[in-house]
């Protein structure tokens, strides 16, 4: 049975649909929030939503990050995602994925769907046998998983926020705090511990902190404890809006640099935070590594994981660059870097236009 998509009319987007298939019981939302600079790409995040309502702020706040987030590294993509409203406890069926995935394919290609929270590689390739506007599959003879990128991106970003604060890359007698140990945050331990970081940390799911805490002697708390453990840098990998007014206040950082998409609950965190003399590295610059390297995909030549590389790693740069803007115009580094987006996105329509 093909899925039915039913328009939800959505300021500011170009196509939101509410997506629902009976017989396997999917209730998903596409996003797709510009396709100025390209094919909207973002990945599909399977989660237990309160409700629809929670699950439509969701994608649309995830769908307008990517868009900022391609705009910032320069590929050809435009912004958009989709959730899957799925309770998290249960096993993952595979005409649920599939049913997702013929959704996909009524869009032409104007949406190009990859991994998120909740969505296993073995679920995306099972998406990717149904739709060919897939991105970011891993085969035995390449290396397109994103959260490898996405977590060298996320260390770079940590190593640009020490260097603007001490002039030095070194992690030693650095400690990082990191909030979820998933594909991305386990990979940003590895790293960290191999560059000489103390790392403490945190997940909801216990038996990743044992597995990390041992195989790296870092230090386990639980998950409403790893706002105030004092640190240099608070790196938030799980879940959206975990920078709020009640989790701010908290914080004995220097910095915050992470891999979650939409760390900020609202704008006006940031300014919380500039506020508290804490340096934020904005999430849709500092998680854009797994895009990136996504974005080679596409590439003419060919798929090349060492240019891909490259790109990744330009991710320092780009954030000291912000640092050094926000100072001079004394705004706020998340303010900065959603600025120069802007500005790039109009000046993109603009030349459309004409
Ligand atoms: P994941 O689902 O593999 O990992 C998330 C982890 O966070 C899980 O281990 C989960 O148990 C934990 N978690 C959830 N809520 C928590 C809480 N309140 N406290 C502590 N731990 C909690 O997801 P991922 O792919 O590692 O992505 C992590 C974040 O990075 C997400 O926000 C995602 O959108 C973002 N991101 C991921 C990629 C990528 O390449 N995978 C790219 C860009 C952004």
């Amino acid at each position: 049975m093909e899925p039915k998509l039913e328009r939800i009319d959505t300021p500011d987007f170009e196509e939101v649909y509410k997506v629902t298939e009976k017989e396997s019981g999917l209730i998903a939302i596409i996003a797709i929030h510009s396709t100025v600079m390209g094919p909207a790409c973002g990945g599909v995040r399977l989660y237990h939503y309160d409700s629809f309502d929670s699950a439509l702020t969701d994608v649309l706040k995830l769908a307008e990050g990517m868009t900022y987030k391609t705009l910032s590294s320069g590929v050809k993509l435009g912004g958009g995602k989709s959730v899957i409203i799925w309770d998290t406890n249960k096993p993952v069926p595979e005409k649920l994925l599939q049913a997702f995935a013929k959704a996909v394919n009524q869009l032409n290609g104007r949406y190009f769907t990859a991994e998120d929270v909740g969505i296993s590689l073995d679920n995306l390739l099972v998406i990717k046998q149904t739709t060919p506007y897939t991105l970011g599959v891993e085969t035995d003879l390449d290396n397109k998983t994103p959260s490898p990128f996405t977590a060298w991106g996320t260390f770079r970003s940590i190593q640009s926020v020490l260097y603007k604060l001490n002039y030095s890359n070194s992690f030693e007698n650095k400690t990082v705090a990191i909030q979820g140990l998933g594909k991305v945050g386990s990979i940003i331990a590895e790293l960290l511990f191999w560059h000489g970081a103390h790392l403490i940390v945190t997940d909801s799911d216990k038996e990743k902190v044992r597995f990390i805490t041992k195989r790296f002697k870092a230090q386990a708390v639980l998950p409403d404890q790893i706002y105030s453990v004092p640190c240099d840098v608070f790196s938030p990998c799980a879940m959206g809006g975990s920078l709020n007014l009640k989790t701010i206040p908290q914080l004995r950082c220097k910095a915050v640099a992470g891999c979650a998409n939409n760390q900020l609950a609202t704008p006006e965190c940031g300014q919380l935070l500039k506020q508290r003399n804490i340096l934020y590295a904005p999430d849709f610059i500092a998680n854009a590594g797994g895009l990136i390297n996504i974005s080679f995909e596409a590439s003419e030549n060919g798929y090349d994981p060492k240019l891909a590389r490259k790109s990744v790693h330009q991710i320092y740069d780009k954030l000291l660059k912000i640092y050094t803007l926000a100072e001079q115009q004394n705004s706020t580094t998340s303010e900065t870097a959603m600025n120069i987006a802007h500005e790039t996105l109009n000046q993109a329509k603009s030349l459309l236009l004409k």
